[in-house]
């Protein structure tokens, strides 16, 4: 199949839609990643995607609309998941509502919630406008590779594989939405992202962060987001994460690239003079930053051809959870305090 890669302008966004209404994935922007959509309620359709990422069917996919009356028909809409969504739609938050039957099994790997959201990007909302379908889209990635936060990564990944990329430049986010869970007592966040557990909370009253967001899974343990179970985010090079005062970082970093060979630093930016001649690359200067480049960089990493990426991380608390989840993912959980 050849894939084309299209800016995103209107011509581009009908023939999307139009893509979307004949049953085809197409990968387009959205303020967290790309995304690889379909029509949620095809269940060929969706088959489709699990087939271009190689993504394990017990993994479901996120739904996105153009506004919160879709839900509609499509899940039961809690009186807590309307205050979230009158505070955070559109926007980077995912909620797990329990869905009706006009949600195919695929599309949820056969649990009874639905993942919805409305996301805040001026191409996916024209997109989901104009085809006027609810659609399932997880990260345009292949299955393990970090999320792509430009056409160009979707190209490397899905190129012979999906009819069409919309190009609308770099992803604002960088990480994937917060995926909270509404269908128990009390909102639950089982993957973090740009909406904190704390705005949660501010919203809602009360929210919970699933142990497993900052630890690997025990032996036996179920994931309460499957997604978490899954190899994710990671870079082909072995990687360690230091996180302390940034003297201390500095002296770890440069101690263990030294006793290295082939290695690389990523530090934030107001340091980067401190690592001398060293391949050193920035990892920006707020954990915002931070989130923004991340997956860019380890793209990156990749292509160095280093054997070991060594790493400044965050505080894993407000809007350095969802950047450090990441990165402890992509380090297999190698983090240092020092
Ligand atoms: P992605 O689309 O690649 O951002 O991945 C979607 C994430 O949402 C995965 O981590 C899934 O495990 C999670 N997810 C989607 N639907 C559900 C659901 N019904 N229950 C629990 N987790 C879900
Ligand atoms: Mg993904």
């Amino acid at each position: 199949m050849n894939t084309l890669c299209l800016p995103a302008d209107e011509a581009a966004v009908r023939q999307a839609a139009e893509l979307f209404r004949q049953g085809q994935v197409v990968a387009f922007p959205t303020e967290t990643v790309y995304g690889l959509g379909a029509n949620a309620l095809d269940e060929q359709a969706v088959r489709a995607i699990f087939a271009a990422k190689e993504r394990p069917a017990d993994n479901p996919l996120i739904v996105h609309v153009a506004h919160s009356e879709q839900l509609e028909g499509l899940c039961e809409v809690t009186g807590t998941a309307r205050k979230l969504m009158a505070a955070y739609w559109p926007g980077p938050m995912t909620m797990l509502l329990r869905k009706t039957n006009a949600v195919p099994d695929v599309t949820t790997a056969g649990l009874p919630s639905v993942a919805v959201r409305c996301p805040r990007h001026p191409v996916a909302l024209a997109l989901l406008d104009a085809c006027g379908l609810p659609i399932a889209a997880p990260s345009a990635n292949r299955s393990g590779r970090p999320s792509p936060t430009t056409a160009r990564h979707v190209y490397e990944d899905m190129q012979g594989r999906i009819p069409l990329i919309l190009d609308g430049g770099a992803c604002q986010v960088g990480v994937e939405s917060t995926v909270v869970d509404l269908t128990g007592p009390i909102p639950c966040v089982l993957r973090p992202g740009a909406v904190t557990p704390e705005d949660i909370a501010a919203v809602a009253g009360q929210c919970t962060v699933a142990p497993s967001v900052m630890r690997p899974l025990k032996e036996g343990e179920t994931a309460p987001s499957p997604g978490m179970k899954h190899r994710h985010y990671a870079p082909k090079a072995k990687m360690t994460v230091v996180v302390g005062g940034d003297d201390a970082v500095v002296s770890e970093l440069i101690r263990r690239y030294d006793a290295a060979e082939n290695a690389v630093i990523l530090a934030h930016d107001s340091l980067l003079s401190r690592f001398g001649s060293r391949r050193v690359y920035p990892l920006g200067d707020t954990p915002l930053a931070t989130a923004h480049c991340l997956f860019q960089r380890l793209r990156e990493m990749d292509e160095t051809g280093c054997s070991l990426i060594l790493a400044q991380g965050w505080e894993a608390v407000g809007e350095g959870l969802a950047v450090m989840n990441r990165m402890a993912r992509a380090a297999a959980f190698d983090i240092v305090q020092v």
